[in-house]
């Protein structure tokens, strides 16, 4: 036990920011003060445990870029304050949400652990309770007064992963998170078990800089077979669009029809990026591997590689955001810039 840990408790809503009444079964939003009384253990710690609630709270359904930035200014100007943060947050979106933050904090040196339930708290088999204990031990662990997770992630039913590797696969089980190219960082058995060697090393004397700017000129493609041609000039043409994700098929594979390829030269030639990231939730994104993607590649389509469609979508709208041209934009989008893609050795 460590007297003297401090940890700031961000609660945006979702299922963990309601309180199950034990008698009457209503759900009540989440009031920290009243937390000690269902959650006894968290007294154990002995922790300064400090809460900040969003008002209303909100389901995580309505999660946007302006959340994302109340949710960087709190952690910018509490930075000092405490050693970690804890972001209580609808699952929907929390893949999202997480990935955002991920490349908003720049230089982040402590934790900021997302976390939430898929019962409320109050609720008999809620796992609301132990992901809200194991999160703030997370968001308070040191090793030689050096955070030992110095990254945005999410905690879930016993696991600790990378916030922009994670989608979540499940919407009945407990288990609702998957981070199918990159290892968890952490297990809570009966010790916590820290995957030291794949959590990121930080420079902590660096300091925080936060990029608070998106640019939603955006659009996802996803590719199925008999796909209209209409369908995909109305996607390509939307006013003001800078960039594509072009969801494609195994290794980053597409169709080889010529009106296919002739709409995607003609984008690129607009300007427009064009990321190619797999349908697949495992493996990685090799352009050129196969002649269903060489076309791509010579189309100046820009490898994925592994990223999940939640990190390229938060990542692309904040590199447009920033004053950056294409040429610039297309090699951070082929740079790992917080651990979200595995570039080939
Ligand atoms: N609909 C809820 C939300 O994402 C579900 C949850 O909290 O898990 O806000």
């Amino acid at each position: 036990m460590n007297q003297s840990r401090s940890i700031l408790i961000i609660i945006t809503g979702g299922t963990i920011g309601m309180m199950q009444d034990p008698f009457s079964g209503a759900l009540k939003p989440f009031d920290f003060d009243k937390v000690l009384d269902y959650i006894p253990e968290l007294k154990n710690f002995g922790y300064n445990l400090q809460s900040v609630s969003f008002n209303p709270l909100i389901d995580s359904s309505d999660i946007s870029p302006e959340i994302w930035q109340d949710l960087a200014e709190i952690i910018e100007s509490r930075y000092n304050e405490f050693d970690g943060f804890v972001i209580l947050h609808g699952t929907d979106t929390m893949a999202y949400s997480a990935s955002a933050l991920s490349f908003m904090l720049e230089n982040l040196s402590k934790p900021v652990i997302f976390t939430g339930a898929q019962l409320p708290i109050g609720a008999l088999r809620t796992d609301g309770k132990e992901n809200l204990i194991t999160s703030i031990e997370i968001a308070a662990e040191k090793q030689n007064d050096i955070p030992v997770v110095p990254e945005v992630c999410i905690y879930f039913e016993s696991k600790l992963y990378r916030g922009n590797r994670t989608t979540k696969v499940n919407a009945e089980h407990f288990n609702a998170f998957q981070s199918a190219n990159y290892p968890y960082l952490a297990e809570a058995g009966v010790h916590m078990f820290y995957n030291r060697e794949f959590i990121l090393k930080r420079k902590q004397q660096e300091s925080l800089l936060v990029y608070r700017h998106f640019n939603n000129q955006i659009a996802i493609l996803k590719l199925f077979p008999g796909m209209n041609r209409d369908y995909m000039d109305s996607i390509l043409n939307v006013k003001g669009l800078r960039a594509v994700i072009l969801e494609t098929y195994g290794s980053g594979n597409a169709p080889t029809e010529i009106w296919f390829l002739k709409r995607i030269e003609q984008a690129v030639a607009k300007g427009i990026i064009v990321l190619d990231v797999t349908q697949c939730s495992r493996g990685s994104v090799e352009l050129g591997m196969y002649e269903t993607s060489r076309h791509l590649l010579n189309a100046g389509v820009v490898s994925g590689y592994d990223i999940t469609t939640e990190a390229a979508t938060t990542k692309l709208m904040i590199l447009l955001a920033r004053d950056l041209d294409n040429t610039e934009i297309k090699k951070l989008l082929n740079t790992s810039l917080n651990g979200e893609i595995t570039l080939p050795q």
